[in-house]
């Protein structure tokens, strides 16, 4: 297939380019301004269209795409802890196999649309937990995108009132290290997921350290999203947050560590020294009132939407005006350099070129609708992200070759039916998250 005529752009670094792709399978085999079609080959002309790798979610709950209007609460929650117990933990309870089908493939459906081609899954069902990651997977590679994905290991106890979860949390481990066992597929990677520090002893990420250790695998896990959790650390082992999971063994190279709200400097250097990442999420963050990320010393990291959508644009948007809003005036690249970070995670963990689209790098890109009334640059990219481009510019997403969206229509699954399917799912989600 020949995309005649694009205005490439890429970030890492920034470069802009008018030119043509040539791919064959999954992968783009060349690129210059003067590619004639060859004999029977099938050529789009994108009339200057601007094309961008595909973005990289970097924290995301697929479980909670079904969330979106659900009644809150009968009482308010007062605390970030409150919000977990009354809205989140009483969610992925109800959660069967059905609405995990159905929330992969309603987040998938979402990330295509927002020109998000890989999502870094951070998964929790307690009532469905063996198998719900392969359930995920099906869902998600039926779509069609590219995800890496865990199961939110979690004690939930030392918490007043929840029901102690030791079988819960055994079956967490388990689903981690079998669907790491099973090994990785074309689209689809494994990591060991963890809920956090505050729902989680010692005897529990010693196992899961062996789990990382046997797999050659990562943890990704929240940390230090509310003070919470930091309090919680102090009282529990006595240290901060990164030396508890250092002393376990648990801070290697590609752990995802997210938030890290309440994280002090030294820390926050300790952990990117390790070659782990720190993964912000600002709409969240605003969203939980828990506070905001210390981004400025935030060096190896990306954006997550930690659940709320799979817009990456609106996360980085989101990044740039809270940095300005704290009076940063290098917002700019700061916000840049996270969609930039997002990229080289998704190429360490998939072990390909994503990011980059020249020859020899996989075919996943965006097509997006955007013919700016000022003039697009390398200098300027970053301002044409930050304040121009969101998703409604989506025209078309591809993964490995595969159109997922093309002219704004969804080629691998009959979106309508999901979306029928999804609400029906939801109304007994719902219902069943009324239950005691
Ligand atoms: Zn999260």
């Amino acid at each position: 297939m020949l995309l005649k005529d694009a205005t490439v752009a890429t970030l890492d670094p920034p470069r802009v380019e008018r030119t043509s792709l040539r791919l064959e399978d999954e992968r783009l085999v060349d690129r210059s301004p003067s590619l004639a079609p060859a004999a029977g080959e099938e050529v789009v002309d994108l009339e200057g269209a601007l094309v961008l790798p595909g973005l990289v979610n970097a924290h995301t709950h697929l479980y909670s795409a079904l969330a979106r209007g659900m009644p809150g609460p009968d009482e308010p929650p007062r605390s970030f802890v409150e919000i977990l117990e009354r809205v989140w933990w009483r969610l992925d309870r109800a959660l069967d196999e059905e609405s995990v089908h159905l929330s992969g493939l309603v987040g998938a459906i979402e990330a295509a649309r927002s020109g998000t081609t890989v999502l870094f899954d951070h998964h929790a069902s307690p009532s469905f937990v063996a198998g719900s990651l392969a359930t995920l997977r099906s869902a998600v590679e039926r779509v069609g995108l590219r995800s890496v994905l865990c199961y939110e290991t979690s004690d939930r106890n030392g918490l007043p009132g929840r029901d102690a979860g030791l079988p819960g949390r055994d079956a967490g481990i388990e689903e981690n290290r079998a669907f790491l066992a099973g090994g990785p597929t074309a689209l689809t990677r494994g990591m060991v997921g963890a809920h956090a520090s505050f729902t989680l002893s010692d005897e529990s990420l010693e196992r899961l350290a062996g789990v990382v250790r046997d797999a050659n695998s990562s943890l990704h896990v929240h940390v230090a999203e509310d003070r919470a959790d930091v309090e919680d650390c102090r009282v529990r082992s006595g240290t901060g947050l990164v030396e508890r999971f250092r002393r376990h063994g648990l801070l290697t190279r590609r752990t995802l560590l997210v938030h890290g709200v309440h994280l002090g400097e030294p820390e926050l250097q300790e952990a990117q020294a390790s070659g782990a990442w720190l993964i912000h999420c600002p709409r969240s963050n605003m969203n939980n009132a828990v506070g905001h990320a210390p981004t400025v010393a935030f060096r190896r990291a990306a954006l997550g939407t930690d659940g709320l959508d799979e817009d990456v644009l609106a996360e980085a948007r989101t990044a740039f005006l809270k940095m300005r809003d704290a009076g940063r005036s290098d917002a700019f690249a700061a916000a840049f350099d996270l969609l930039v970070g997002g990229h080289r995670l998704a190429a360490a963990a998939f072990g390909l070129p994503l990011g980059r689209l020249d020859a020899g790098a996989p075919a996943d890109l965006v097509v997006l609708d955007y013919r700016p009334p000022t003039p697009l640059s390398a200098d300027n990219l970053a301002g044409h992200l930050l304040f121009g481009l969101d998703r409604s510019h989506v025209r078309s997403t591809m993964v490995a070759g595969r159109f997922v969206l093309r002219d704004r229509q969804v080629t691998t699954v009959d979106e309508a039916a999901v979306f029928a399917s999804a609400r029906e799912a939801a109304g007994r989600l719902w219902e069943r998250m009324r239950q005691p």
